[in-house]
């Protein structure tokens, strides 16, 4: 049998004027790899990976040496040391991290202007002369590549420059460090302190600086209270806590104080790590509060002369004032800052209230780093008419802006093929003059366990595509998206990819329809989405069965595990759409049972009530209901919204002071299984609720119920302590739900609408606590 390498190996002969330099012939080295002594960490961790590769692939050792040897053989030159004669290539790459690989006779040349540049090289030149591919971080079976005695190197002449200078995905935290490589080698560039592996500090890497907006106050706490922000309800000053606190943006001649403290924290952390910081990052943390003293309320006068005054102390309701005083204080603080680190940029990062574009200019120095959290829609790019607000209106105003626009994103594990909105995006700020030093970031989970709100490994087994495109377009977001999915599709899945190819065509099309308008963000529920992208479309049988046909089409052993498990997850998404996830959101903490808190964007929604049918599965949906589950501490938060056309005509009982009685008419019931007991929440929109265990109502769980009509119909949150049905976070739990509602009016007929139109106790449904 012909190995596939070989047969690539063969195809590009013909395009090749010259003969194949042999590194490996019979599974015996034809050639070596040469260092430059002592080498670069970052080149010699590199070359040691790749040669890790080609062992396993043809099972040759093929040698590392700092000296060339005497032998006439194949050798490989690494690093800038050797490439002095290849000057229009070192002028290229100059300042930046791209590659070069060239030939001259038997000797090829890899390299970057600096090592990191180097490392990405030697990647390349394995990736472009072999099938192998890193198609996920997975130690077991994250990577493919086709076993042959013979490598061939044909593909030895070619430079590649990245777009931007700084890309990261992360946090890759907790420390995995299978997650780390791969990011490695699929051309991260920055370091986080806290993901470091043995090895990896010494690397060539961006050394970041990330710090909250107010920490660099830090430790004036006693001598200067007037430095942070006032609280008027408790009549205090909110210090930092956690790495997170607020300043008073009012106080004169705090902007070069601050900018000094900063410089202090930049230089501990080099102490710290012995390394030079190159860049600062700065950001709010999960931090809505501002200072409310009274300067800080105070009309802002902006720089044409007119006043700007405050709509409302609380910056999620006028985050635009918010955002106008924190440009301001960070513009005054630049001088300094710039004097005292002149070649250390800052990046802002415009994330919750900082998201707003201010008022007044942004100094031309700063880098400003876009978060559109967490309600932007990554089904469409953020200019498309369909991107809800502010993030289509807030993206086009920091274009005009900021010249060295970047992204704070959140690319979870999501099935739908989120490269497009991702390729959209990069291609709007590149035009910008100095968009190569935007800092382009994302955050994605790790490839193990269940971590992060991508879920860690089963996120990936459903995501995997997207990663490695993303990683691709962080570097060069001109490149045909299509086609990248194509490539990746082809090495992973090789002898499936025609199946998978037809897979991957099916969810294109689908998300790409028009009439498609699934929403799809950060914390929109993996399975919420596949619902939008398959089900809803009436795609399931037909991707589980490509997928099934896949899985028997595949060869290696690696593409199979990946389609099958990528198959299973869909499987339990189908199953399990009716659970209730309860969502551990720890922003929410005091502030759950405020209806207008933006945390509630975070939970996933739970919307499939329809009217109830006794013969099975319902197909109607009556008025719109939907139930959302958080965390709050100790305790379980449920939220539901429910609509009602005609809300003047609701005919509901009246709760009585003292008195708890069944709210027979128009009501919700809420019913909990757990440890063989069943509980009930009842509860309307006046306000009545009812509490019972084995349908004893003298059993009394302690609850709380708010309600408030909305103009849709009206909405609840009901508080419950966690502890009564043995819920515990990341246990395995039986607990189950079920949830149905009574729509009664004045002379109609009750409409009764319940969770997939079942009958009460015709089934329950799974509650996971995140
Ligand atoms: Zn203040």
């Amino acid at each position: 049998m012909k190995s596939p390498l070989l047969v690539l190996a063969l195809c590009c002969l013909g395009a090749s004027p010259v003969a194949a330099a042999t590194l490996v012939r019979d599974g015996k080295p034809q050639g070596e790899f040469v260092l430059a002594d002592p080498p670069a960490p970052a080149e010699q961790y590199a070359v040691d990976d790749v040669c890790h590769w080609i062992e396993q692939i043809t099972g040759a050792q093929v040698p590392v040496l700092t000296t060339a040897s005497e032998q006439k053989n194949v050798k490989v030159f690494v690093g800038a040391s050797f490439a002095g004669e290849f000057v229009d290539d070192l002028k290229k790459l100059a300042g930046n991290d791209g590659f070069a690989v060239r030939r001259r006779g038997e000797n090829v040349y890899v390299f970057g202007s600096r090592p990191r540049g180097t490392l990405y090289g030697l990647y390349s030149l394995l990736e472009k002369n072999t099938d192998l591919i890193f198609a996920r971080p997975h130690e077991e079976f994250g990577t493919v590549f086709g076993k042959t005695p013979n490598l061939e190197l044909t593909e030895t002449d070619f430079i590649d420059i990245p777009v931007f200078l700084n890309r990261r995905f992360g946090p890759n935290w907790p420390r995995h460090r299978p997650t780390g490589e791969w990011l490695l080698r699929n051309r991260d560039n920055t370091r986080d302190v806290r993901a470091n592996y043995e090895g990896f500090l010494e690397l060539d890497l961006i050394e970041p600086y990330g710090t909250n907006f107010a920490h660099p106050i830090a430790g004036h706490e006693e001598d200067h209270p007037e430095y942070f922000g006032y609280n008027p309800i408790t009549r205090s000053r909110r210090f930092v806590k956690h790495g997170e606190g607020t300043m008073c943006l009012s106080v004169p001649g705090l902007p070069a104080i601050w900018a000094k403290g900063l410089a202090d924290d930049v230089a501990k952390h080099e102490a710290r790590w012995g390394r030079k910081v190159d860049q600062v990052r700065l950001g709010p943390g999960d931090n809505w509060f501002c200072c409310q003293c009274e300067k800080c309320l105070a009309p802002i006068t902006l720089p044409d002369g007119t006043r700007r005054e405050c709509q409302d102390p609380d910056s999620i309701k006028d985050p635009q004032f918010r955002s106008t005083q924190v440009f301001q204080f960070i513009n005054e603080a630049m001088p300094t800052w710039q004097k005292l680190r002149p070649d250390t940029p800052l990046h802002v990062l415009a994330y919750i209230h900082f998201a707003e574009p201010p008022l007044v200019p942004v100094h031309p120095d700063l880098g400003v780093w876009f978060a559109p959290y967490p309600t932007s829609n990554l089904h469409f790019p953020l200019l498309d008419p369909r991107q809800p607000e502010p993030w289509r209106r807030r993206f086009a105003q920091w274009l005009k802006m900021n010249d060295r626009l970047g992204f704070y994103e959140y690319f979870e594990s999501k099935p739908s093929p989120d490269g497009f909105y991702l390729a959209a995006n990069l291609r709007e700020v590149m035009a910008l003059p100095d968009h190569r030093n935007a800092m382009i970031y994302a955050e994605m989970s790790n490839d193990r366990d269940r971590d992060g709100i991508g879920e860690g490994e089963y996120g990936w087994d459903i995501g995997l595509m997207n990663h490695w495109v993303e990683a691709r377009l962080f570097w060069d977001p001109t490149q045909d998206v299509d086609a990248l999915y194509h490539y990746y599709i082809r090495r992973t899945y090789r002898e499936a990819a025609p199946q998978m190819l037809q897979y991957y065509a099916m969810i294109r099309d689908s998300w790409q329809d028009p009439e498609n308008k699934t929403f799809s963000a950060c914390h929109a529920s993996i399975s919420g989405v596949y619902k939008g992208l398959i089900i809803d479309q009436g795609l399931e049988k037909k991707c589980l069965s490509i997928l099934t046909e896949a899985e028997a089409a595949a060869k290696h052993p690696h593409s199979k595990v990946m389609i099958r498990r990528m198959r299973a997850q869909y499987e339990e998404f189908g199953q399990d759409l009716a659970r209730l996830i309860v969502a551990d959101v720890p922003e929410l903490r005091g502030e759950s049972s405020d209806f207008d808190s933006l945390q509630w964007e975070k939970p996933s929604v739970s919307g499939d009530f329809r009217l109830t049918s006794r013969a099975g599965k319902s197909e109607e949906a009556g008025p719109a209901t939907s139930i959302q589950a958080a965390r709050d501490g100790e305790t379980l938060v449920l939220r539901f919204r429910l609509d009602d056309p005609h809300p003047a005509e609701r005919e509901a009982l009246a709760p009585v002071a003292g008195k708890e009685i069944w709210p027979q008419g128009d009501h919700v019931e809420f019913w909990v299984y757990s440890g063989g007991q069943e509980y009930l929440f009842a509860f309307n929109a006046n306000g009545a609720q009812y509490d019972a265990k084995e349908l004893d109502r003298s059993w009394d769980s302690g609850w709380k119920l708010k309600v408030r009509p909305t103009a849709a119909g009206w909405e609840a949150i009901a508080t419950l302590p966690l502890s009564t049905f043995r819920l515990e976070p990341g246990a395995k739990t039986s607990v189950e739900w079920f949830a149905a509602r009574e729509i009664r009016h004045a002379g109609g007929e009750a409409v009764q609408v319940s969770y997939q139109g079942l009958p009460l106790h015709y089934r329950k449904f799974p509650i996971i606590v995140e």
